[in-house]
């Protein structure tokens, strides 16, 4: 498939004078904390350099302060002095050495500014951050908004191609647009008009300072999904005033942080949000970008050609495949690495201070560090065991051009990841499994499906790299070989059906996940999904949010854990509140504390607080976590004499450590290992 949309050039602001893209696909801004010190901006013109490589029509930088109240944190990126917009130059001069085009985004955290100077438009603390605002004074608007105009204005000589303006996301400017966050009296809140009035005077005075050329995209707030937001009409007014004003290009934000709705993360279905933007383009005459969980061109192609958007902005899908543009370009989507959504090497790692990386790719913002140089020796490598270590394991060492055998006991490639991809809302994870299952091909990898190797089959390679993966823990419970009792990986893949009542032992990520597809009802469409989250008609109720309808779950499940903390406390950043209400609003019954006794006819038996139970349940589902399979390394090991073959054996993923076994540690460590061969 071709993508004629997706792919054509398109000139923001005048014809003859504008930015002109080679195509549609805008990387969407995203912080990776490379944004914030000096000594990281070589790593960051080298990310961004590689996506530029990689075809992006232009990126957006993470956001920059446009003064000190406006960081995210504690110095934070901003762009406040001619030095620093000096030194920028040495990513935007990486970027246009590719022939790509590149935006700076300013941005202003308001409330959400992780520190005590924060200030917002009043004083209401957010709910996701500990420091109370203090609120501007009418002079202190009036200056910020000259701050925005200037950092606009030192954007362009950092020789940044465009700007973006975020106005959305629940950033400052959207705390001005709301009534939920602005209850001013002065000339900046106090009715809906009032309230636009500083967004519009930011635009109006970068435009004012900048000229008429330099193509300035708005982030606007099409669905706040926070009580008093904004209504449908407000947002469409605020979007005239904003093009009478200047902008160019109005991009599009759904939700705040601060949201109760998920908007981007795995459970949310692809495309989720595409009908806001086509209500937006169709009231507006600038090109208008579609945002937010668009992860594949075909997706990106679907938009454009349905003339619902005239750009596309993906920013996790470019972590996750800097190649992504050219791959679709040259007719070969089928082996762009799929961002999964699952957030949990990128926001979850931003959200704890850490440096964004990509589960599915952790080559991303470590392209200077982690890289697979062409191998200068012509050696042979084993990788035993297909689950996602063992994939990235192979796939990454025949692209360094080992001559690579992977081997897979079972019939099909992906140990955990095919149970995990069987979870409602994971359904993307097969993606990955797609990606290297067409790599592999591609690479010329011999796969041999079927295969238990024996140390004797390993012998005559140069490295071998166990990738043996895990088992389900089978804990010691009277009456565990209890036809009742079956593994997660059992009712995952189908095999055991289980019946009405279910009681689930393990609360980890699994344990959440089992109970999720055990209550799910795979009938639910988008608008199902929209109304259990209580997405409603902006025209109706302000800000999108209406009363949420209740599930009807398929089972009756209760799940159970030994240690006392919430259940699901261990789960990601930025997802797991949502998998915790999603239990909620399942009827999931979450027992803590509990002490296993016994599995019968009559059921589980249980001892919580004191007293003993019985859980009368159909099926009782093990999700007690894992334990490592290694035996062919030990045999291999055994094998050992200096002179023997293989030469180095090498041990990773879940069959090294399965405690906590996750797939982004897996991915990464069989990246690691093959780069370092
Ligand atoms: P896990 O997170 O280690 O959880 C295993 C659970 O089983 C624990 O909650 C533990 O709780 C319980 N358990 C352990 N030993 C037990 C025993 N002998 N008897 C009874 N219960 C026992 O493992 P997991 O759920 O299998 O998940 C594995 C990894 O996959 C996770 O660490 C995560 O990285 C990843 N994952 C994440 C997600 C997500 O974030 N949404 C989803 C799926 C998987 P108690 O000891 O308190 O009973
Ligand atoms: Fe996408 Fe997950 Fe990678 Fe983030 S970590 S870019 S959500 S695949």
């Amino acid at each position: 498939m071709t993508y004629p949309h997706l792919l054509s050039p398109i000139t923001l602001g005048d014809p003859s004078t504008g930015l002109r893209l080679r195509n549609r696909v805008v990387m969407g801004s995203m912080h990776t904390g490379l944004e914030d010190s000096v000594r990281d901006l070589p790593a960051l013109a080298a990310y961004f350099a590689e996506r530029a490589r990689g075809g992006v029509g232009l990126i957006v930088t993470g956001g920059y302060a446009p003064n000190k109240r406006g960081w995210l944190k504690p110095f934070a990126s901003e762009l406040t002095t001619r030095l620093q917009a000096m030194r920028h130059r040495e990513v935007t001069g990486a970027v246009h050495a590719e022939g790509g085009a590149i935006a700076l985004q300013v941005l202003h955290a308001g409330r959400y500014g992780y520190h005590p100077l924060s200030v917002s438009a009043s004083r209401q603390k957010s709910p996701i951050t500990p420091f109370r605002p203090s609120a501007l004074s009418t002079r202190g608007v009036d200056r910020t908004a000259t701050d925005f105009a200037h950092a606009v204005a030192l954007a362009v000589k950092a020789e940044y191609d465009a700007v973006e303006i975020m106005g959305s996301e629940g950033y400052l400017i959207n705390q001005f647009l709301a009534a939920r966050t602005n209850d001013r009296t002065d000339a900046w809140g106090g009715t809906a008009e009032k309230r636009m009035r500083f967004p519009v005077e930011v635009v109006r005075r970068a435009r004012d300072l900048v000229g008429g050329d330099l193509p300035i995209v708005y982030r606007i707030s099409l669905l706040d999904l926070v009580e008093g937001g904004q209504t449908w009409d407000e947002v469409v007014e605020l979007a005239h005033r904003l093009e009478e004003v200047g902008v160019t290009v109005l991009n599009t934000g759904i939700g705040w942080h601060e949201a109760r709705v998920p908007t981007i993360i795995t459970q949310v279905p692809p495309g989720a949000w595409r009908s806001a933007t086509a209500r937006l383009k169709s009231e507006v005459s600038v090109p208008v970008c579609a945002s937010n969980r668009i992860n594949t061109p075909e997706l990106a192609e679907s938009i454009l050609a349905a003339g619902e958007a005239d750009l596309v902005s993906m920013a996790r899908p470019l972590l996750a495949d800097p190649d992504f543009v050219v791959k679709a370009a040259a007719g070969r989507a089928d082996e762009i690495n799929t961002c999964i959504a699952c957030n949990q090497a990128c926001l979850d790692h931003v959200f704890q201070n850490r440096k964004a990386s990509c589960l599915v790719n952790p080559r991303a913002c470590r392209e200077t560090t982690l890289v697979l140089f062409p191998t200068r020796r012509a050696g042979t490598v084993a990788v035993v065991g297909a689950g996602p270590a063992g994939l990235a394991a192979a796939v990454s060492a025949a692209e360094r051009g080992f001559a690579v055998t992977l081997f897979e006991k079972s019939d099909a490639l992906g140990g955990q990841f095919r149970l995990a991809m069987r979870v409602p809302g994971k359904e993307d994870f097969a993606e990955t499994l797609r990606y290297y299952a067409r790599r592999l091909e591609v690479l010329g990898v011999d796969v041999r499906l079927g295969v238990e190797a024996t140390p004797a089959d390993l012998a005559a390679y140069d490295d071998v790299i166990v990738a043996t993966g895990v088992v389900g823990r089978v804990p010691e419970l009277e009456g565990v070989d209890h036809d009742k009792v079956v593994s997660y990986a059992d009712v995952l893949s189908g095999a055991v059906v289980p019946g009405r009542r279910v009681a689930v032992v393990g609360a980890g990520g699994i344990g959440v996940d089992v109970s999720h597809f055990l209550t799910h009802d795979p009938a639910d469409t988008l608008d199902d999904w929209m109304a259990h989250w209580g997405v409603g008609d902006p025209s109706l109720h302000p800000g999108g949010l209406t009363e949420r309808k209740p599930r009807t779950p398929v089972r009756e499940v209760t799940l159970l854990q030994r240690k006392t903390t919430p259940i699901g406390a261990g789960l990601g950043k930025t997802s797991g509140w949502a998998h915790r209400a999603v239990l909620r609003q399942s009827g999931v019954v979450q027992l803590n504390g509990v002490t296993y006794e016994r599995v019968d006819d009559d059921g589980l038996h249980i001892t919580v607080d004191g007293e003993s139970r019985v859980l009368d349940v159909d099926h009782v589902v093990l999700c007690a976590g894992q334990e490592s399979v290694r035996c062919v390394y030990d045999q291999v090991l055994v094998l050992g004499s200096p002179d023997a073959t293989p030469r180095r054996a090498h041990l990773i993923g879940g069959a090294d450590v399965a405690a906590e076994l996750d797939a982004k540690r897996a991915i990464e460590q069989g990246t690691r290992v093959a780069a370092a061969l």
